[in-house]
């Protein structure tokens, strides 16, 4: 039997998620949602077959799965809002970038399960990587359902301690950025060479999409995947020494660490 679904505050994010439990085959009759902007309504209505509600008292009622996908800094007050209405058999997760269980909790009131996650953009075009974390509450079975919800669209990771968090932030959270940056690079490399930068475009996104679909369904070790496409002397092996001299793993190393001190900072 299907969860009944409300997601509270449906924007981007929680379009992504809702998007990929449909294509997923989850019964649209059984989601519903709320947003400030009530204009959306109907579109959302109509492009999910969901329900949309003008309150979150409503939506909370006839829930059993909550997902609280409003902005961080609205988060305690939106809770606020409907908190006469959590029961606790119910299920809570929070999409909030930086707003920790314990807060959560706090705000609930009731001691309820409670799952926060941390998804990332790639989440719009089906791909997302999901970092989850589950206070003591929430059963085996309520964290192989989010597992499922959040594979629908791309894949999860489970951490056990908050701090883990800030890790998941710097690699998955904030990378896909760090990506868009080296294909830009790639990008102004191959224009500076002589080709136009459609092509260049083309040339550098396809190959690290294909070696991310290498990374992600080969078994192989990720060092052996490139050890397999380095010929002694070749081209490539060249490039790979090029990036060593200019001293890459110090670099990603102090990328990803100041994005874990930056996220420490913010929580
Ligand atoms: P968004 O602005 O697109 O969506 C927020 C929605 O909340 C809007 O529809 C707004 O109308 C609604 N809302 C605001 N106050 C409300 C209230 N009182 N009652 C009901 N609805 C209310 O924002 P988003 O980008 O979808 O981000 C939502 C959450 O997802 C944030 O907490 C953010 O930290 C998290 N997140 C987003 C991304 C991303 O890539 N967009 C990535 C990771 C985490």
């Amino acid at each position: 039997m299907s969860l009944r679904i409300a997601f509270i505050g449906v924007g981007n994010m929680a379009s992504a998620i809702i998007g990929g439990l449909i294509a997923s085959g989850y019964d649209a009759g059984k989601i519903c949602g709320t947003s400030l902007d009530v204009t959306t309504h109907k579109a959302l209505e109509d492009k999910f077959g969901m329900r949309m509600y003008a309150d979150n008292s409503s939506a909370v009622a006839n829930a059993d799965v909550v997902f609280l996908s409003v902005k961080p800094q609205q988060m305690g007050a939106v809770i606020a809002d409907f908190v006469e209405n959590v029961r606790e058999d119910q299920l809570f997760i929070s999409v909030a970038a930086g707003i920790e269980v314990g807060s959560l909790e706090k705000w609930l009131q009731k001691p309820v399960s409670v799952v926060r996650c941390m998804p990332n953009t790639p989440a719009l075009v089906g791909c997302g990587m999901t970092g989850l974390i589950a206070n003591d509450n929430t059963t085996a079975e309520q964290r192989q359902w989010v597992s499922n919800v959040f594979d629908s669209f791309g894949a999860h990771v489970w951490v056990s301690e908050e701090q883990q968090m800030h890790t998941v932030t710097a690699l998955s959270g904030s990378a896909p950025a760090y990506f868009f940056r080296f294909i830009e690079a790639m990008i102004e490399a191959g224009k500076a060479q002589g080709l136009d930068a459609e092509s260049c475009r083309k040339l550098a996104t396809y190959s690290m999409l294909g070696a991310a679909k290498m990374a992600t369904e080969l078994e192989e070790d990720i060092a052996q995947l490139r050890i397999n496409i380095t010929s002694p002397k070749g081209t490539t092996e060249q490039a790979l020494i090029a990036l060593e001299e200019k001293g890459i793993d110090a670099m990603v190393r102090s990328a990803v660490d100041a994005c874990a001190r930056r996220s420490q900072e913010l929580a």
